[in-house]
This record gives structure tokens, C-alpha cells and sequence, in this order.
């Protein structure tokens, strides 16, 4: 059975390796998981601007994960289309 997260941002399920996991750092700064092995809750998104964007318009990292967090400009790299 694949394992499926629910990007925050365009609200698609998803299989798991296709999302990226974010979690809250011990002093509440933003931090990609790529290897899913840090502690606590987790946000999972697609690796694209714009589901970053919608994520950030609906405050939905600050939803999944409990606290409030300043979320900055997509991580670079990462491309325009919707995944
Ligand atoms: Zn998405």
C-alpha cells in the first residue's frame, strides 16, 4: 500500500515521496525535512511555487502545524508549475 500525505497547499493527496515534509526547528524557524526524520508535526507540500504560495495565502503551514510560523519565499529551486 503507498503511503499518501495531503499537500497543504493544493489540498491533492498525494504519494509521499512526490511531497516535500517541512517541520518547525526548536526556535520556530521553518526547516525542509528531505530524509523525513526530524521530530514533531510535519507539513507536507509539493515541491512547486505554486503550491508553496497557496499554502502561504491560506496559512495553512501555521494549521498543520500548530504553531504560528513565518513562511518566506519558496525554497530555490523549486519550479513555477503546480505539481
Ligand atoms: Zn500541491
Amino acid at each position: 500500500m503507498v503511503v499518501t500525505r495531503t499537500c497543504i497547499g493544493c489540498r491533492a493527496r498525494d504519494e509521499k515521496p512526490r511531497l516535500v515534509r517541512f517541520v518547525l526547528s526548536a526556535d520556530g524557524v521553518l526547516v525542509q525535512d528531505p530524509a523525513a526524520v526530524l521530530p514533531g508535526r510535519g507539513a507536507y507540500v509539493h515541491p512547486s511555487v505554486a503550491c508553496w504560495q497557496a499554502a502561504v495565502k491560506r496559512r495553512a503551514f501555521a494549521r498543520a502545524l500548530r504553531r504560528p510560523v513565518a513562511v518566506g519565499e519558496p525554497p530555490t529551486g523549486w519550479g513555477a508549475d503546480p505539481a
